[in-house]
């Protein structure tokens, strides 16, 4: 469905599988999606998603192209942001056993490659709270997991008791990649959370 396109989705564009998610968002519609490797292509942004990769690379240039403040900062003011996987590891205020640079926004600890290595990817069905309809085709590659939460964090998915989705305020994120499925819910979700966080800020 195509409605308005006022609303600008960034997706970090460092390194990793963006164009995946740009490409579910575009096939969504209803906003203009921008693939952000610099400040000024940030500041555009009503909502930015940081996606699947290598965490420690992502992290390395975000400080390298001088976004990592400024991110932090959108997101502290109430930007809505979306990390898969990498992307969940770099928004961790904690991750077990390491000291690499991350946003450190959401209060959650993350463990690495949790699944192990003889699972390196699957893929499995995942239910979803606050999603309508079935459950969610999770695709997991060198996933994370969830092994604490505190403050305002939901728990929105797990798998076999490990929690691989939460959301806290404007912050969304997953464990595995819906980008690389044919499911848009979770995305949809996303793009909802930016809708409303552009209306209550755009309110006198
Ligand atoms: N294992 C990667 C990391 O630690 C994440 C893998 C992924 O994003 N698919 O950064």
């Amino acid at each position: 469905m195509q409605t308005d396109k006022g609303i600008t989705i960034g997706i970090l564009a460092l390194q990793g599988d963006y164009e995946a998610h740009k490409k579910m968002i575009d096939q969504i519609g209803g906003a203009t999606t921008i693939l952000v490797r610099s400040v000024e292509e940030l500041q555009k942004c009503d909502g930015v998603i940081i996606p699947g990769g290598e965490s420690t690379t992502i992290g390395k240039l975000l400080v390298k192209h001088d976004i990592i403040e400024p991110l932090i900062h959108k997101v502290q003011d109430g930007m809505p942001l979306y990390g898969t996987c990498a992307g969940m590891i770099l928004m961790a205020k904690e991750i077990e056993g390491s000291e690499q640079t991350r946003l450190g926004v959401t209060n959650i600890s993350v463990a690495r490659n949790a699944f192990g290595r003889q699972v390196d990817s699957f893929e499995a069905q995942i239910p979803f709270s606050s999603l309508e309809g079935e459950a969610v085709e999770g695709v997991f590659i060198r996933a994370p997991y969830v092994t604490k939460t505190w403050g305002d964090v939901e728990i929105l998915a797990k798998y076999q008791d490990k929690i691989v989705g939460v959301r806290e305020k404007n912050m969304l994120a997953t464990a595995f990649h819906p980008e690389l499925t044919s499911d848009t819910r979770v995305h949809e979700l996303f793009l909802k959370m930016v809708r409303s966080s552009v209306r209550n800020v755009s309110k006198p």
